[in-house]
């Protein structure tokens, strides 16, 4: 689910739609976390889609750490990203806005922690524009998106949350340990998919 303070917006015909802040949002607050009502498929579920929906699903989707295609039911699937962005995804799943946004900002995400399958050219514009995304940016930037993640966190208390209700119990646990202890920091390394694992399962259900 997407922050509620938040709109989509036609941007041009190269980019399609993006999302834009309708109001502020400051900086820890918590801008996009899974819920009940998102479509998620596993690999074996995707890989049964027809080929054009695979294409609809790789354009809309994220890949979480156990490999599942995450489709959201909302806005949430418009963002998009910025060598510099805005907000990130954290090794707690949910995404945290790193910088404060303005009303009318364009709300943007970094791609390079979704597992991705291939690169993609990038044209964001921002003068930090990496040129090409690759799926093992996270090895190489991880450390750096986690120094942007861990200041932006220890203000979650101190903004509002409106999507903090949709915090799973576990998460929730896990993000007050780290708020009481910083040491215990979750970090985003932990939603890298190792897809062996998965293409291990896919040869081995052919045996049952
Ligand atoms: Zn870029």
């Amino acid at each position: 689910m997407l922050h509620p303070h938040s709109a989509l917006k036609f941007v041009n015909e190269v980019i399609g739609s993006g999302i834009f802040a309708t109001k502020f949002i400051p900086k820890g607050t918590i801008t996009y976390i899974k819920d009940s009502l998102e479509i998620e498929l596993d690999q074996h579920q995707y890989h049964a889609q027809p080929k054009a929906m695979q294409e609809v699903i790789d354009k809309y989707s994220y890949i979480d750490e156990h490999g599942h295609y995450i489709v959201s039911w909302d806005h949430a699937k418009y963002i998009n990203h910025n060598c510099d962005p805005n907000t990130i995804s954290t090794g707690y799943g949910f995404e945290i806005a790193i910088k404060d946004i303005q009303p009318g900002d364009e709300i943007t995400d970094e791609y390079g922690l979704f597992n991705l399958d291939k690169a993609f050219v990038c044209q964001c514009g921002s003068y930090k524009c990496r040129a090409e995304i690759h799926p093992e940016d996270i090895e190489q930037y991880g450390s750096i998106w986690d120094e942007q993640i861990r200041p932006a966190l220890l203000q979650f208390d101190k903004v509002p949350q409106p999507l903090a209700t949709h915090m799973a119990e576990e998460t929730s646990n896990l993000l007050n340990l780290f708020l009481k202890k910083t040491q215990h920091y979750k970090s985003v390394k932990a939603l890298k998919f190792d897809s062996r694992t998965v293409t291990i399962a896919l040869n081995g259900t052919n045996h049952h």
